[in-house]
């Protein structure tokens, strides 16, 4: 499937019905997503390959990756409703995803799920709940060789840190993330957040 017309399937999957502040639930817009999903499908990381989405949310990037022809994907997802409505936007032909109910934090998940080839992830930025990314980052490196991410901008030398002798980073690509007034703290209508992607290649 081509760049846009991934980009055009993905906009029109719906959004969360009721968006929670505490789990940092902002559905990644579908270019972000499609930019992540063709950077990953280029380096070989997609096609064939089983694809596992770390807070799965609505299922975007699952499904995206689903269409470039992964060869099985699974989203592991803590709301339920959520998964729900990605049930329903994986309703499409050759998007065939397994979606899972769990925390990204359970000990029992990589071996209820199984060793992933690639994680894609667009993991809570920890701006509610502090540290919140660190059990994704800790998971996806027990499930896969290699992890693309959406980082805060700016997250490079924390994810260094952090992975240090369990990975290392390989490639970063910059883009923005406009977020549209969902939360009462939010004060203006649309505020375009800064990131990153990253792959991590896991230490062997
Ligand atoms: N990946 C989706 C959603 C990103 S928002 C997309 O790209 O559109 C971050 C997601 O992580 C939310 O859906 C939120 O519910 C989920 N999440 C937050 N904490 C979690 C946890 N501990 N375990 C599993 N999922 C979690």
């Amino acid at each position: 499937m081509k760049l846009k017309k991934l980009e055009m399937t993905l906009q029109r999957l719906s959004g969360f019905t009721r968006p929670r502040p505490s789990l940092e639930q902002y559905q990644t817009p579908a270019p972000l997503a499609a930019r992540l999903l063709y950077h990953a499908l280029m380096n070989g990381d997609i096609e064939g390959k089983r694809v596992c989405d770390l807070g799965s949310g609505t299922g975007v990037l699952a499904i995206g990756a689903a269409l470039l022809g992964a060869a099985s994907v699974v989203g592991i997802e803590i709301d339920e409703t959520a998964v729900g409505t990605a049930r329903a936007n994986a309703d499409l032909p050759e998007a065939d995803v397994e979606f899972i109910v769990a925390n990204a934090d359970d000990p029992t998940l990589p071996d209820n799920v199984g060793p992933c080839d690639t994680v894609i992830m667009n993991p809570p930025f920890g701006a509610q709940k502090a540290h919140a990314d660190r059990p994704f980052i800790d998971l996806a490196l027990r499930l896969a060789p290699v992890t693309y991410g959406i980082f805060n901008a700016g997250s490079t030398p924390f994810v260094e840190s952090y992975t240090e002798g369990r990975g290392k980073i390989t490639d970063r690509v910059g883009g923005s993330f406009p977020i549209k007034r969902t939360f009462a703290f939010h004060t203006r209508d649309v505020q375009e957040i800064e990131v990153e992607i990253l792959r991590l290649k896991r230490t062997p």
